[in-house]
Protein backbone atom coordinates (compact mmCIF):
# COMPACT_ATOMS: atom_id res chain seq x y z
CA UNK A 1 0.00 0.00 0.00
CA UNK A 2 1.35 3.46 -0.95
CA UNK A 3 2.71 5.17 2.05
CA UNK A 4 0.45 8.38 2.77
CA UNK A 5 2.27 11.38 4.34
CA UNK A 6 1.53 12.55 7.71
CA UNK A 7 0.86 15.97 8.20
CA UNK A 8 2.68 18.34 9.77
CA UNK A 9 1.63 19.21 13.54
CA UNK A 10 0.08 22.71 13.80
CA UNK A 11 1.59 26.13 15.07
CA UNK A 12 1.32 26.12 18.86
CA UNK A 13 3.68 28.53 19.40
CA UNK A 14 1.37 31.43 21.12
CA UNK A 15 1.55 29.28 24.43
CA UNK A 16 5.14 29.28 24.93
CA UNK A 17 5.90 31.41 27.88
CA UNK A 18 8.29 34.65 27.76
CA UNK A 19 10.87 32.39 29.67
CA UNK A 20 10.88 29.98 26.96
CA UNK A 21 11.20 32.70 24.36
CA UNK A 22 13.98 34.31 26.11
CA UNK A 23 16.14 31.23 25.15
CA UNK A 24 19.42 31.16 22.97
CA UNK A 25 21.05 28.24 21.56
CA UNK A 26 24.32 27.52 23.96
CA UNK A 27 26.80 29.64 22.71
CA UNK A 28 29.45 26.93 23.33
CA UNK A 29 27.56 24.18 21.91
CA UNK A 30 27.24 25.44 18.06
CA UNK A 31 30.78 24.95 17.62
CA UNK A 32 30.69 21.32 18.20
CA UNK A 33 29.31 20.48 15.11
CA UNK A 34 32.60 21.26 13.78
CA UNK A 35 33.65 18.91 16.14
CA UNK A 36 32.95 15.23 14.13
CA UNK A 37 35.03 16.67 11.27
CA UNK A 38 37.74 14.38 10.15
CA UNK A 39 40.56 15.12 11.16
CA UNK A 40 40.33 18.62 13.33
CA UNK A 41 41.85 19.31 16.71
CA UNK A 42 39.59 20.65 18.55
CA UNK A 43 40.93 23.16 20.98
CA UNK A 44 37.16 24.82 21.90
CA UNK A 45 35.76 22.62 24.03
CA UNK A 46 36.38 22.63 27.94
CA UNK A 47 35.99 19.28 27.82
CA UNK A 48 38.57 17.35 30.16
CA UNK A 49 40.13 13.91 28.85
CA UNK A 50 38.49 10.57 28.98
CA UNK A 51 42.20 9.31 30.28
CA UNK A 52 41.59 11.17 33.16
CA UNK A 53 37.97 9.60 33.90
CA UNK A 54 39.13 6.98 36.99
CA UNK A 55 36.16 4.73 35.47
CA UNK A 56 37.72 2.30 33.24
CA UNK A 57 35.10 -0.06 32.24
CA UNK A 58 31.41 -1.25 34.24
CA UNK A 59 30.39 -4.62 34.63
CA UNK A 60 27.23 -5.13 35.88
CA UNK A 61 24.95 -8.17 36.33
CA UNK A 62 21.44 -7.88 35.69
CA UNK A 63 18.48 -9.81 35.58
CA UNK A 64 17.23 -11.83 32.39
CA UNK A 65 14.65 -9.84 30.87
CA UNK A 66 12.27 -13.05 31.40
CA UNK A 67 13.24 -13.54 34.96
CA UNK A 68 9.75 -13.67 36.32
CA UNK A 69 8.20 -15.89 33.78
CA UNK A 70 10.79 -18.43 34.60
CA UNK A 71 8.56 -20.69 37.13
CA UNK A 72 5.57 -19.61 34.45
CA UNK A 73 4.18 -22.38 32.36
CA UNK A 74 3.40 -20.49 29.27
CA UNK A 75 3.01 -20.58 25.18
CA UNK A 76 4.90 -17.25 25.31
CA UNK A 77 7.61 -17.75 27.48
CA UNK A 78 8.30 -21.16 25.68
CA UNK A 79 8.53 -19.54 22.70
CA UNK A 80 11.61 -17.56 23.67
CA UNK A 81 14.92 -18.84 24.88
CA UNK A 82 14.85 -19.04 28.21
CA UNK A 83 18.11 -17.54 29.98
CA UNK A 84 18.54 -18.77 33.49
CA UNK A 85 20.15 -16.86 36.16
CA UNK A 86 21.61 -13.06 35.49
CA UNK A 87 23.36 -11.53 32.35
CA UNK A 88 26.21 -10.23 32.68
CA UNK A 89 27.05 -6.92 30.55
CA UNK A 90 30.14 -4.65 29.82
CA UNK A 91 30.85 -0.95 29.11
CA UNK A 92 34.00 -0.29 28.03
CA UNK A 93 36.17 2.83 28.09
CA UNK A 94 36.26 3.19 24.72
CA UNK A 95 34.24 2.53 21.03
CA UNK A 96 36.11 -0.32 18.84
CA UNK A 97 38.46 0.52 16.34
CA UNK A 98 36.13 -0.07 13.54
CA UNK A 99 33.66 1.66 15.14
CA UNK A 100 31.32 -1.17 15.87
CA UNK A 101 27.68 0.06 15.79
CA UNK A 102 26.95 -2.61 18.80
CA UNK A 103 29.25 -0.77 20.79
CA UNK A 104 28.30 2.87 20.60
CA UNK A 105 27.65 2.62 24.30
CA UNK A 106 31.28 3.20 26.14
CA UNK A 107 32.50 5.16 28.37
CA UNK A 108 34.39 7.91 26.86
CA UNK A 109 31.91 9.15 25.21
CA UNK A 110 28.69 8.36 27.73
CA UNK A 111 31.06 10.26 30.83
CA UNK A 112 31.99 13.18 28.84
CA UNK A 113 29.87 16.31 27.84
CA UNK A 114 27.40 15.24 25.39
CA UNK A 115 24.05 15.77 23.74
CA UNK A 116 21.99 17.29 25.85
CA UNK A 117 18.84 15.25 24.28
CA UNK A 118 19.91 11.88 25.27
CA UNK A 119 23.60 9.57 24.23
CA UNK A 120 22.80 8.70 20.95
CA UNK A 121 22.65 4.60 21.28
CA UNK A 122 20.11 4.78 24.08
CA UNK A 123 17.96 8.29 22.43
CA UNK A 124 17.94 5.98 19.08
CA UNK A 125 16.47 2.85 20.83
CA UNK A 126 14.14 5.00 22.86
CA UNK A 127 12.79 6.65 19.79
CA UNK A 128 11.94 3.14 18.36
CA UNK A 129 10.45 1.94 21.23
CA UNK A 130 8.36 5.23 22.25
CA UNK A 131 7.13 5.59 18.33
CA UNK A 132 7.21 2.44 16.59
CA UNK A 133 6.10 -0.04 19.84
CA UNK A 134 4.63 1.81 22.64
CA UNK A 135 2.58 4.17 20.45
CA UNK A 136 2.48 1.27 17.46
CA UNK A 137 3.33 3.75 14.30
CA UNK A 138 -0.11 5.84 15.21
CA UNK A 139 1.34 9.66 16.32
CA UNK A 140 -0.97 11.02 13.29
CA UNK A 141 1.90 14.02 13.00
CA UNK A 142 5.03 14.21 11.51
CA UNK A 143 7.53 13.73 13.02
CA UNK A 144 6.89 14.16 16.93
CA UNK A 145 10.15 14.47 18.70
CA UNK A 146 11.80 12.94 21.37
CA UNK A 147 14.49 13.62 24.41
CA UNK A 148 15.43 12.15 27.33
CA UNK A 149 14.96 13.51 30.60
CA UNK A 150 16.00 12.82 34.45
CA UNK A 151 12.50 11.30 34.97
CA UNK A 152 8.86 12.56 34.91
CA UNK A 153 9.52 15.41 37.59
CA UNK A 154 12.16 17.00 35.54
CA UNK A 155 10.06 16.68 32.80
CA UNK A 156 6.94 18.13 34.22
CA UNK A 157 8.56 20.94 35.71
CA UNK A 158 10.65 21.76 32.41
CA UNK A 159 7.59 21.61 30.58
CA UNK A 160 5.99 24.06 32.89
CA UNK A 161 8.87 26.18 32.69
CA UNK A 162 7.94 26.34 29.16
CA UNK A 163 4.20 26.87 28.76
CA UNK A 164 2.81 28.22 31.76
CA UNK A 165 3.48 31.76 33.38
CA UNK A 166 2.45 33.28 36.51
CA UNK A 167 2.05 37.00 34.94
CA UNK A 168 -0.17 35.50 32.33
CA UNK A 169 -2.63 34.35 34.94
CA UNK A 170 -2.04 30.81 33.15
CA UNK A 171 -3.79 28.06 34.81
CA UNK A 172 -3.60 24.48 35.03
CA UNK A 173 -6.74 21.74 34.89
CA UNK A 174 -6.29 18.75 36.79
CA UNK A 175 -7.66 15.58 38.00
CA UNK A 176 -9.28 16.58 41.62
CA UNK A 177 -7.68 13.65 43.50
CA UNK A 178 -4.18 13.82 42.19
CA UNK A 179 -0.14 13.16 42.37
CA UNK A 180 0.65 16.14 44.23
CA UNK A 181 4.10 16.20 43.45
CA UNK A 182 3.29 17.70 40.36
CA UNK A 183 0.25 20.23 41.43
CA UNK A 184 3.32 21.57 43.65
CA UNK A 185 5.64 21.96 40.99
CA UNK A 186 3.03 24.16 39.33
CA UNK A 187 1.78 25.93 42.38
CA UNK A 188 4.89 27.07 43.47
CA UNK A 189 5.48 28.82 40.27
CA UNK A 190 2.33 30.63 40.88
CA UNK A 191 0.17 28.69 38.79
CA UNK A 192 -3.10 28.10 39.86
CA UNK A 193 -4.82 24.37 39.72
CA UNK A 194 -7.97 23.86 38.52
CA UNK A 195 -9.85 20.34 39.77
CA UNK A 196 -11.63 18.30 37.53
CA UNK A 197 -14.10 15.76 38.40
CA UNK A 198 -13.31 11.99 38.65
CA UNK A 199 -14.57 8.50 38.62
CA UNK A 200 -13.16 4.96 37.84
CA UNK A 201 -11.67 5.51 34.54
CA UNK A 202 -10.56 9.10 35.25
CA UNK A 203 -11.30 12.67 34.15
CA UNK A 204 -15.03 13.22 33.90
CA UNK A 205 -16.33 15.22 30.94
CA UNK A 206 -19.70 16.27 31.88
CA UNK A 207 -21.38 17.89 34.99
CA UNK A 208 -20.97 21.17 36.69
CA UNK A 209 -17.60 19.83 37.96
CA UNK A 210 -16.65 18.04 34.85
CA UNK A 211 -14.37 19.07 32.25
CA UNK A 212 -17.20 20.32 29.97
CA UNK A 213 -19.00 22.20 33.09
CA UNK A 214 -15.83 24.01 33.74
CA UNK A 215 -14.60 25.20 30.63
CA UNK A 216 -18.13 26.25 29.24
CA UNK A 217 -19.10 28.52 32.27
CA UNK A 218 -15.76 29.88 32.42
CA UNK A 219 -16.06 33.55 32.56
CA UNK A 220 -13.21 35.29 31.91
CA UNK A 221 -14.13 38.41 33.55
CA UNK A 222 -15.10 36.97 36.36
CA UNK A 223 -12.10 34.14 36.50
CA UNK A 224 -9.62 35.35 34.67
CA UNK A 225 -8.15 33.58 31.50
CA UNK A 226 -9.57 30.18 31.18
CA UNK A 227 -6.84 27.34 31.71
CA UNK A 228 -4.47 26.74 28.58
CA UNK A 229 -2.72 23.38 29.92
CA UNK A 230 -4.04 20.24 31.46
CA UNK A 231 -2.04 17.77 34.03
CA UNK A 232 -3.34 14.43 33.28
CA UNK A 233 -2.14 10.83 34.51
CA UNK A 234 -4.28 8.14 32.71
CA UNK A 235 -3.48 4.53 33.57
CA UNK A 236 -3.21 3.61 36.92
CA UNK A 237 -4.28 7.12 38.04
CA UNK A 238 -2.35 8.05 41.29
CA UNK A 239 -4.14 7.43 43.56
CA UNK A 240 -7.64 6.69 41.87
CA UNK A 241 -6.13 3.18 39.74
CA UNK A 242 -8.16 4.49 37.14
CA UNK A 243 -7.32 3.54 32.52
CA UNK A 244 -9.39 6.31 30.60
CA UNK A 245 -10.75 4.50 27.80
CA UNK A 246 -10.51 5.70 24.36
CA UNK A 247 -13.75 7.04 23.79
CA UNK A 248 -13.25 9.80 26.86
CA UNK A 249 -9.98 10.12 25.71
CA UNK A 250 -11.87 11.32 22.14
CA UNK A 251 -14.18 13.37 24.12
CA UNK A 252 -11.46 15.05 26.50
CA UNK A 253 -9.29 15.39 23.17
CA UNK A 254 -11.96 17.67 21.18
CA UNK A 255 -12.22 19.75 24.00
CA UNK A 256 -8.51 20.52 24.39
CA UNK A 257 -9.14 21.36 20.67
CA UNK A 258 -12.23 23.38 21.03
CA UNK A 259 -10.73 25.25 24.09
CA UNK A 260 -7.36 25.74 22.76
CA UNK A 261 -5.69 23.35 26.11
CA UNK A 262 -2.11 21.74 25.75
CA UNK A 263 -1.87 18.24 27.52
CA UNK A 264 0.99 17.26 29.87
CA UNK A 265 0.39 13.29 29.86
CA UNK A 266 2.37 12.24 32.74
CA UNK A 267 2.42 8.17 32.40
CA UNK A 268 4.74 6.28 34.40
CA UNK A 269 2.02 3.71 35.01
CA UNK A 270 1.04 2.92 31.44
CA UNK A 271 2.06 -0.63 31.35
CA UNK A 272 0.12 -1.53 34.62
CA UNK A 273 -2.79 -1.95 33.16
CA UNK A 274 -5.32 -4.90 34.79
CA UNK A 275 -7.86 -7.42 34.21
CA UNK A 276 -7.77 -7.31 30.03
CA UNK A 277 -5.64 -10.88 29.91
CA UNK A 278 -6.58 -13.98 30.69
CA UNK A 279 -3.47 -15.16 30.29
CA UNK A 280 0.40 -14.22 29.24
CA UNK A 281 0.02 -12.02 26.09
CA UNK A 282 2.87 -12.27 23.46
CA UNK A 283 5.09 -9.17 23.29
CA UNK A 284 2.23 -7.90 20.34
CA UNK A 285 -0.62 -8.78 21.58
CA UNK A 286 0.70 -7.38 25.20
CA UNK A 287 1.01 -3.59 23.14
CA UNK A 288 -1.84 -3.40 21.67
CA UNK A 289 -3.90 -4.50 23.42
CA UNK A 290 -2.92 -1.84 26.15
CA UNK A 291 -4.88 1.15 26.42
CA UNK A 292 -3.02 3.75 23.88
CA UNK A 293 -1.86 7.53 24.93
CA UNK A 294 -3.58 10.50 24.22
CA UNK A 295 -0.69 10.84 21.81
CA UNK A 296 -2.10 8.76 19.23
CA UNK A 297 -5.33 11.08 18.78
CA UNK A 298 -2.98 14.33 18.82
CA UNK A 299 -3.69 15.74 15.35
CA UNK A 300 -2.34 18.78 16.53
CA UNK A 301 0.86 18.25 18.21
CA UNK A 302 -0.66 19.81 21.73
CA UNK A 303 0.12 16.45 23.83
CA UNK A 304 3.89 16.69 25.78
CA UNK A 305 3.90 12.59 27.03
CA UNK A 306 6.28 11.79 29.82
CA UNK A 307 7.25 8.41 30.61
CA UNK A 308 9.94 7.75 33.04
CA UNK A 309 12.41 4.35 34.03
CA UNK A 310 11.33 4.82 37.15
CA UNK A 311 8.93 2.24 37.51
CA UNK A 312 10.02 -0.24 35.07
CA UNK A 313 13.52 -0.35 35.87
CA UNK A 314 14.01 2.07 39.26
CA UNK A 315 13.36 5.34 40.66
CA UNK A 316 16.91 6.48 41.26
CA UNK A 317 17.96 5.85 37.64
CA UNK A 318 16.09 9.36 37.29
CA UNK A 319 16.10 8.34 33.36
CA UNK A 320 12.83 9.21 31.46
CA UNK A 321 11.89 10.48 28.03
CA UNK A 322 9.35 13.32 26.46
CA UNK A 323 7.40 12.59 23.32
CA UNK A 324 5.63 15.73 21.55
CA UNK A 325 5.79 18.39 19.25
CA UNK A 326 9.32 19.56 18.09
CA UNK A 327 8.87 23.49 18.25
CA UNK A 328 7.83 22.36 22.54
CA UNK A 329 10.83 19.81 22.57
CA UNK A 330 13.45 22.36 21.10
CA UNK A 331 12.42 24.88 23.76
CA UNK A 332 12.52 22.11 26.71
CA UNK A 333 16.21 20.76 24.79
CA UNK A 334 17.16 24.89 25.95
CA UNK A 335 15.95 24.82 29.77
CA UNK A 336 17.83 21.50 29.72
CA UNK A 337 21.07 23.08 28.37
CA UNK A 338 21.04 25.79 31.37
CA UNK A 339 19.92 23.37 34.11
CA UNK A 340 20.74 19.43 34.34
CA UNK A 341 22.84 19.73 30.68
CA UNK A 342 21.61 15.90 30.27
CA UNK A 343 20.76 12.88 32.68
CA UNK A 344 23.44 11.28 34.62
CA UNK A 345 25.80 10.02 31.47
CA UNK A 346 26.61 6.72 33.49
CA UNK A 347 23.10 5.70 34.45
CA UNK A 348 22.38 6.51 30.54
CA UNK A 349 25.61 3.70 29.57
CA UNK A 350 24.02 1.48 31.94
CA UNK A 351 20.69 1.97 30.54
CA UNK A 352 21.73 2.08 27.34
CA UNK A 353 23.86 -1.22 27.47
CA UNK A 354 21.09 -2.90 29.09
CA UNK A 355 18.38 -2.20 26.43
CA UNK A 356 20.82 -1.79 23.39
CA UNK A 357 22.71 -4.53 23.68
CA UNK A 358 21.84 -7.16 26.21
CA UNK A 359 17.98 -7.50 26.35
CA UNK A 360 17.02 -5.85 23.08
CA UNK A 361 13.60 -5.06 22.01
CA UNK A 362 11.70 -8.02 22.42
CA UNK A 363 14.00 -8.56 25.84
CA UNK A 364 12.67 -4.96 26.99
CA UNK A 365 8.97 -5.62 25.80
CA UNK A 366 8.92 -8.92 27.52
CA UNK A 367 10.53 -7.33 30.97
CA UNK A 368 7.47 -5.15 30.69
CA UNK A 369 4.77 -7.31 30.05
CA UNK A 370 6.36 -10.00 32.84
CA UNK A 371 6.64 -7.10 35.47
CA UNK A 372 2.68 -6.01 34.60
CA UNK A 373 1.82 -9.71 35.26
CA UNK A 374 3.56 -9.32 38.77
CA UNK A 375 2.03 -6.31 39.85
CA UNK A 376 -1.45 -7.74 38.96
CA UNK A 377 -1.01 -10.64 41.42
CA UNK A 378 0.02 -8.02 44.20
CA UNK A 379 -3.15 -6.35 43.29
CA UNK A 380 -5.49 -9.52 42.85
CA UNK A 381 -4.29 -10.42 46.39
CA UNK A 382 -4.33 -7.15 48.61
CA UNK A 383 -7.92 -6.52 46.68
CA UNK A 384 -8.78 -9.98 48.18
CA UNK A 385 -7.89 -9.17 51.37
CA UNK A 386 -9.46 -5.78 51.63
CA UNK A 387 -12.29 -7.86 50.18
CA UNK A 388 -12.83 -10.31 53.51
CA UNK A 389 -12.63 -7.72 55.74
CA UNK A 390 -15.03 -5.21 54.42
CA UNK A 391 -18.13 -5.71 56.93
CA UNK A 392 -18.09 -5.19 60.48
CA UNK A 393 -20.94 -6.34 62.76
CA UNK A 394 -22.04 -3.95 64.93
CA UNK A 395 -23.75 -4.96 68.40
CA UNK A 396 -25.54 -2.25 70.75
CA UNK A 397 -26.95 -3.60 73.56
CA UNK A 398 -29.80 -1.98 75.29
CA UNK A 399 -30.72 -2.61 79.21
CA UNK A 400 -34.37 -1.85 78.95
CA UNK A 401 -36.31 -1.81 82.57
CA UNK A 402 -39.56 -4.35 82.49
CA UNK A 403 -43.37 -3.09 83.57
CA UNK A 404 -46.11 -4.89 84.97
CA UNK A 405 -49.53 -4.96 82.93
CA UNK A 406 -50.10 -1.28 84.44
CA UNK A 407 -47.57 -0.03 83.06
CA UNK A 408 -45.63 0.73 86.35
CA UNK A 409 -41.78 -0.17 86.17
CA UNK A 410 -40.57 -3.27 87.96
CA UNK A 411 -38.29 -2.73 90.87
CA UNK A 412 -34.93 -4.76 89.20
CA UNK A 413 -36.23 -6.54 86.48
CA UNK A 414 -34.54 -5.57 83.47
CA UNK A 415 -33.90 -7.50 79.94
CA UNK A 416 -31.25 -6.55 77.18
CA UNK A 417 -32.48 -5.88 74.25
CA UNK A 418 -29.39 -6.66 71.72
CA UNK A 419 -29.23 -4.74 68.10
CA UNK A 420 -26.78 -6.27 65.22
CA UNK A 421 -25.88 -4.97 62.37
CA UNK A 422 -23.54 -5.45 59.53
CA UNK A 423 -22.18 -2.80 58.24
CA UNK A 424 -19.55 -1.86 55.38
CA UNK A 425 -16.26 -0.33 56.55
CA UNK A 426 -15.46 0.85 53.51
CA UNK A 427 -15.22 0.65 49.52
CA UNK A 428 -12.96 0.42 46.83
CA UNK A 429 -13.17 0.51 43.31
CA UNK A 430 -10.53 -2.45 42.21
CA UNK A 431 -7.77 -0.44 40.04
CA UNK A 432 -7.86 -1.05 36.67
CA UNK A 433 -4.02 -0.27 36.63
CA UNK A 434 -0.81 1.75 38.59
CA UNK A 435 -0.33 0.28 41.94
CA UNK A 436 -2.43 1.92 44.78
CA UNK A 437 -5.73 0.98 46.26
CA UNK A 438 -8.47 4.35 46.93
CA UNK A 439 -10.36 3.33 49.59
CA UNK A 440 -13.29 5.20 50.84
CA UNK A 441 -13.57 4.81 54.53
CA UNK A 442 -17.24 5.28 56.03
CA UNK A 443 -16.28 6.83 59.12
CA UNK A 444 -19.74 7.99 59.17
CA UNK A 445 -20.84 4.49 60.73
CA UNK A 446 -18.55 5.04 63.82
CA UNK A 447 -20.10 5.62 67.06
CA UNK A 448 -19.02 8.66 68.12
CA UNK A 449 -19.73 10.38 64.57
CA UNK A 450 -21.68 13.50 65.30
CA UNK A 451 -22.14 14.85 61.66
CA UNK A 452 -19.31 17.67 62.08
CA UNK A 453 -16.28 15.55 62.96
CA UNK A 454 -15.45 13.38 60.45
CA UNK A 455 -11.57 14.42 59.81
CA UNK A 456 -10.78 13.56 63.98
CA UNK A 457 -11.90 9.72 63.17
CA UNK A 458 -9.88 9.59 59.93
CA UNK A 459 -7.24 11.05 62.03
CA UNK A 460 -7.53 8.49 65.00
CA UNK A 461 -7.97 5.89 62.37
CA UNK A 462 -4.72 6.39 60.97
CA UNK A 463 -2.91 6.64 64.34
CA UNK A 464 -4.31 3.28 65.32
CA UNK A 465 -3.67 1.42 62.11
CA UNK A 466 -0.35 2.54 63.11
CA UNK A 467 -0.12 1.08 66.22
CA UNK A 468 2.40 -1.31 66.55
CA UNK A 469 -0.12 -4.22 67.04
CA UNK A 470 -1.30 -3.13 62.97
CA UNK A 471 2.01 -1.41 61.87
CA UNK A 472 0.09 -0.10 58.76
CA UNK A 473 1.33 2.80 57.25
CA UNK A 474 -1.24 4.34 54.80
CA UNK A 475 -0.98 7.38 53.35
CA UNK A 476 -4.17 9.95 54.04
CA UNK A 477 -6.46 10.94 50.91
CA UNK A 478 -5.99 14.45 52.39
CA UNK A 479 -2.49 14.74 50.18
CA UNK A 480 -4.21 13.65 47.14
CA UNK A 481 -6.32 16.73 47.06
CA UNK A 482 -5.88 19.10 43.63
CA UNK A 483 -6.31 21.96 46.04
CA UNK A 484 -6.55 22.59 50.08
CA UNK A 485 -10.39 23.33 49.22
CA UNK A 486 -10.71 19.74 48.02
CA UNK A 487 -8.55 17.89 50.49
CA UNK A 488 -10.64 19.68 53.12
CA UNK A 489 -14.26 18.94 51.15
CA UNK A 490 -13.45 15.49 50.01
CA UNK A 491 -10.12 13.95 49.77
CA UNK A 492 -9.55 13.23 53.45
CA UNK A 493 -12.43 10.86 52.91
CA UNK A 494 -9.83 8.52 51.66
CA UNK A 495 -6.52 6.48 52.27
CA UNK A 496 -4.38 5.10 49.69
CA UNK A 497 -2.86 1.84 49.97
CA UNK A 498 0.51 1.17 47.72
CA UNK A 499 0.57 -2.87 46.97
CA UNK A 500 4.17 -2.45 44.84
CA UNK A 501 6.30 -1.36 47.66
CA UNK A 502 6.75 -4.22 50.15
CA UNK A 503 7.42 -7.94 49.90
CA UNK A 504 4.83 -10.63 49.22
CA UNK A 505 5.16 -11.64 53.03
CA UNK A 506 4.97 -8.38 54.65
CA UNK A 507 2.11 -7.33 51.75
CA UNK A 508 0.19 -10.65 53.19
CA UNK A 509 0.58 -9.25 56.42
CA UNK A 510 0.03 -5.38 56.06
CA UNK A 511 -3.06 -6.17 54.05
CA UNK A 512 -4.55 -8.38 56.69
CA UNK A 513 -3.69 -6.43 59.94
CA UNK A 514 -5.32 -3.10 57.78
CA UNK A 515 -8.35 -5.13 57.98
CA UNK A 516 -7.88 -6.12 61.41
CA UNK A 517 -7.02 -2.59 63.00
CA UNK A 518 -9.78 -0.69 61.18
CA UNK A 519 -12.66 -3.22 62.69
CA UNK A 520 -11.30 -3.17 65.84
CA UNK A 521 -11.38 0.61 65.45
CA UNK A 522 -14.93 0.52 64.26
CA UNK A 523 -16.18 -1.75 66.95
CA UNK A 524 -14.18 -0.05 69.90
CA UNK A 525 -16.43 0.54 72.78
CA UNK A 526 -15.90 3.42 75.96
N1 LIG B 1 30.62 26.31 35.80
C1 LIG B 1 31.83 26.51 35.20
C2 LIG B 1 32.65 27.72 35.60
C3 LIG B 1 32.30 25.58 34.24
O1 LIG B 1 33.48 25.76 33.64
C4 LIG B 1 31.49 24.45 33.92
C5 LIG B 1 31.93 23.37 32.98
N2 LIG B 1 32.74 23.75 31.95
C6 LIG B 1 30.23 24.31 34.54
C7 LIG B 1 29.85 25.25 35.48
C8 LIG B 1 29.33 23.17 34.24
O2 LIG B 1 29.43 22.21 35.25
P1 LIG B 1 28.64 20.85 35.34
O3 LIG B 1 29.21 19.92 34.32
O4 LIG B 1 28.85 20.36 36.75
O5 LIG B 1 27.18 21.17 35.10
N1 LIG C 1 4.08 11.23 38.24
C1 LIG C 1 3.31 10.37 38.94
C2 LIG C 1 1.84 10.28 38.66
C3 LIG C 1 3.89 9.57 39.93
O1 LIG C 1 3.13 8.72 40.64
C4 LIG C 1 5.28 9.68 40.19
C5 LIG C 1 5.93 8.89 41.26
O2 LIG C 1 5.36 8.48 42.24
C6 LIG C 1 6.02 10.59 39.43
C7 LIG C 1 5.39 11.33 38.45
C8 LIG C 1 7.48 10.79 39.63
O3 LIG C 1 8.15 10.21 38.54
P1 LIG C 1 9.73 10.28 38.36
O4 LIG C 1 10.36 9.34 39.35
O5 LIG C 1 9.93 9.82 36.94
O6 LIG C 1 10.16 11.69 38.57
Amino acid sequence: APVVPKPQPIDLSHHLSPYALGFAPSRLKRLYKYGSQPGIVNLAGGMPHASYFPFDTINASVLSSDRFGQSMNSKFLMMLKSIAGNQHLTIPKYDAPQGDPLNDIYLAKALQYGQCDGLPGLLEFVKDFALNHQHQGKIPYDTPAVMMTCGNTDAIAKSLDILADRTRGDKILAEKFVYSGSTQAATVRGIEVVPVDVDKEGMVVEGDEGLQGILESWDVSRDGPRPHLMYTVTMGQNPTSGVLGLERRKQIYALCQKYDIIILEDDPYWFLQYDIFSELPDNQKFLSTLTPSYLTLDTDGRVLRFDTFSKTMAPGTRLGWVVGHPKFIERILRVTEMSTQMPSGAVQALVGKLLVNTWGMSGWVTWLNLLRHEYEQRMNFMCAALEESRTVTIINVKNVRMRDDDGNLIEGEKYSLVHKAVKELYEFERPMGGMFVWVRVYFEIHRLYDGTNGKEIMEALWNYLAKPEFSCLVAPGEIFGATDELSDREAWKYLRLCFAAVDIEELKRGSGNFGKGIKEFFELTE
